[in-house]
């Protein structure tokens, strides 16, 4: 059997990752290897793989029982016979396994290197009389004191290549950093070893920062759009932990604890049941996550500022090891961060406070970028990355930007035409020209009054909250607040510096078109089966199949055994065991919907794109511009369309410009013909570049998506001549 013919049939996988070809064909070749691959990059898979191929047993050494645990069930589940040796076992137990053992009945055995090396274990001389063929060490990083997770246990195991001269060994880690990986190769004494690295990118996860406001009712608006979905908060102090959990806890979610201050029985508890999805939410200190290999952790919030970006990095990186779209968000104060500056101190120890003061400072720099921050973090672990990823909130809002160099300067002007003696209310009143009594007659006459007029009054709201933000107004807290300048408002006065803002219509397009369909319903429904089968099963509910192998079968709706072979995640055996009773729901489903497979649209196999890789998955053959344009040709208006279809107005109206500028719909549908030359005339005069600035000029009598539909019947004439 060849590698790839085996990744089919055991794993239900068609492709290779990463360098796992390699890695793999290294080992098969009894060499030692170093595998640095990102969290969820399937470092697994490579000394597994070779693991079924090799005639003989695979040692795993591994950090943490809950981890063998979990792998040993998820290779059970695939019918691979793997076992781990751990002191809870009883004597009975243990004989068994040896006896297993001993007639190569087991193809992987996981085991803590202590195990292995400690005082009292007579392993090694067993291990010797049996056909060992493969060593390999998960999370290598711990034997190295640079590494963030030194065990002192890990540095017995370079007595390894003493005692198994001759087996390949293959040492596996997600920590980049080169010290660490010098160190592992040292002290483990691999013989001309290959190394491997990997892009530490990892795509699938959106990368936000939002500034601190009310951080509770932030993370209710956030937790409620992923009701059904796990997640881990991550905050500073244990207390805090606690007491999230409990608020969590009264407003209804599903969330617990999880401290190094809490006994081991909590602990553990807690951490079951998250991993069987009982818990939702985990909220955390740094202490939970070492060894949680959990797939379908959709999100990771940080509701304080972690102290450094390794750190940040590691725990956003939990998060969709399943290769799903996922959501890294981080709620940042400026005051965390003094908070910090004062715990980086290290009294008597300047050079140590000066790295952790440098190190904090590269985390805060991070959460005030104004650039792409998955580059920022490709470039803090050495690697080059373009400037735009398209998939952190810069990069996702970034050209939705606009000049608001105008707008700011009305707004300053106004507070100091009112001698700044005025809340944000009356200031926006004055500047739209509002009739109302409460404003002062003698403010009438001033001639800032109603500059403002078309800019509403929600936006106005915005845009004075940004220039507090950006330190040109502040509030005063005293009492009534009141607006008042700042040093820096006379920058933006004299015209001697630029504001930015971010245009109101938000990335939702971006959204809505990029996520594949799938039938949300069936989803749920197969997430119930699939639970039933792992409470039968005693396993966590990931390890019968993922997340992303169910979103397949809702997107592509197979009929039959041999359609769901073509679903990635589904190897000989889980087919064998699962397959009938997951198909079931689909073809239910599929008879009350009057749905057919499209099981056509995915081959030959691969693995379903995330939405970060630009790619979408077919929508029945056509694509979403083309679903509103038909609607609308059926005669639906764009707000009946809008509805119908669960997207935004402005996301309708721009699908129908794509129309009017290929010339299959007339200018004259969407925009009056009054319109016309009004909105042509603002766009010559002021460039189509950014749509918010013509809004501004022509006010609220024309709407974005008229603006927008002008300019694709300019583009359209302009293409013709
Ligand atoms: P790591 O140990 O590097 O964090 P894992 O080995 O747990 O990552 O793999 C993460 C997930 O990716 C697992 O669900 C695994 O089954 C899956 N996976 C690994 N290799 C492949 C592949 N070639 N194609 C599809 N999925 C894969
Ligand atoms: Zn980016």
């Amino acid at each position: 059997m060849t590698p790839q013919q085996a990744l089919q049939k055991y794993f239900g996988y068609n492709a290779f990752r990463h360098q796992q070809e390699a890695i793999i064909q290294h080992v098969l070749n009894k060499q030692d290897v170093m595998a640095l691959m990102p969290t969820g990059g399937g470092k697994s898979l490579c000394y597994q793989l070779p693991a079924i191929l090799l005639n003989g047993l695979t040692i795993v050494i591994s950090p943490l029982i809950a981890l063998m645990k979990d792998q040993v069930d998820s290779l059970n589940v695939s019918g691979i016979p793997a076992a781990f040796l751990n002191s809870a076992q009883t004597p009975d137990e243990q004989r068994q396994l040896v006896e297993k053992l001993k007639n190569n009945q087991i193809k992987l055995l996981y085991l803590a290197p202590e195990r292995l090396f400690g005082a009292e274990n007579k392993l090694v001389p067993f291990l010797k009389t049996l056909n060992v063929v493969q060593i390999a060490i998960d999370e290598a990083h711990c034997i190295s004191q640079w590494g963030h997770d030194f065990r002192p246990e890990y540095l017995m195991l370079a007595q390894l290549k003493r005692e198994f001269p001759d087996i390949p060994v293959i040492a596996l880690t997600a920590t980049a950093d080169k010290l660490t990986q010098k160190d592992i190769l040292e002290k483990l004494n691999l013989h001309k070893p290959a190394v491997f690295v990997s892009s530490f990118n990892r795509a699938n996860i959106t990368y936000r920062v939002i500034p601190k406001k009310n951080s509770f009712k932030q993370l209710i608006s956030f937790l409620n759009e992923r009701a059904d979905e796990s997640g881990i908060i991550y905050c500073l102090s244990r207390k805090s932990t606690e007491d999230l959990a409990a608020d969590l806890k009264d407003a209804g979610f599903a969330a617990e604890a999880y401290h190094a201050g809490l006994s081991n029985e909590i602990k553990a508890k807690n951490q079951e049941a998250f991993l069987r999805d009982d818990v939702k939410i985990m909220v955390a200190t740094i202490a939970f996550g070492m060894g949680i290999n959990k797939s379908n952790v959709r999100y990771v919030v940080h509701v304080d500022l972690p102290k450094n970006i390794e750190g940040y990095y590691q725990e956003t990186g939990r998060a969709g090891r399943d290769g799903l779209p996922s959501e890294a968000l981080l709620l940042y104060s400026p005051g965390d961060a003094g908070k910090l500056q004062h715990f980086a101190r290290i009294e008597g120890n300047e050079e140590q406070s000066r790295i952790m003061l440098n190190k904090l400072n590269d985390m805060v720099k991070y959460c005030q970028l104004q650039s792409c921050r998955r580059q920022y973090l490709m470039h803090y672990f050495d690697e080059s990355f373009p400037p735009n990823c398209g998939s952190c909130d810069v990069c996702l809002t970034e050209f939705k930007r606009f000049d608001g160099t105008l707008i700011a300067q009305k707004a300053l002007s106004a507070v100091s035409r009112l001698n700044e003696r005025f809340g944000v209310n009356y200031v926006i009143d004055f500047l739209r020209g509002s009739k109302n009594e409460k404003i002062r007659e003698e403010h009438k006459q001033i001639k800032t009054y109603g500059i403002g007029a078309d800019i509403s009054k929600v936006d106005w709201q915005r845009y004075i909250r940004e220039l507090i933000t950006m330190n040109y107004l502040q509030v005063t807290d005293d009492g009534y607040p009141i607006l008042k300048l700042t040093d820096q408002s006379s920058l933006i006065l004299k015209g001697l510096q630029k504001v930015e803002f971010i245009e109101t219509q938000t990335t939702e397009e971006h959204h809505t078109e990029a996520a594949p369909p799938h039938e949300a319903e069936l989803l749920s429904r197969l997430k119930n089966v699939r639970r039933d089968i792992a409470e039968l099963e005693n396993v966590p509910a990931y390890i019968i199949v993922s997340d992303a192998t169910l979103l397949e079968m809702a997107t592509y709706l197979p009929q039959s055994l041999d359609e769901l072979r073509l679903i990635s995640g589904f190897g000989d055996i889980k087919l064998a065991r699962y397959g009938r009773e997951l198909l079931h729901p689909v073809k239910d489903y599929c008879k009350e919907k009057g749905l057919e497979s499209k099981i056509a649209y995915k081959s030959p196999k691969r693995e379903r794109k995330t939405k970060t890789e630009k790619t979408r998955a077919p929508r029945s053959g056509t694509d979403t511009r083309t679903e509103t344009f038909n609607l609308y040709q059926q005669g639906k208006n764009t707000a009946e369309i809008a509805a119908a279809r669960g997207l935004s107005q402005v996301t309708i109206e721009s699908h129908l410009s794509h129309f009017i500028q290929t010339g299959q719909l007339d200018v004259s549908e969407l925009v009056h013909e009054s319109k016309l030359p009004v909105i042509v005339e603002a766009v010559e005069n002021y460039g189509a570049e950014r749509l918010a600035p013509l809004k501004e000029v022509l006010g609220d009598a024309y709407t974005y998506g008229e603006i927008k539909a002008v300019i694709s019947w300019m583009n359209l004439n302009s293409s013709i001549k």
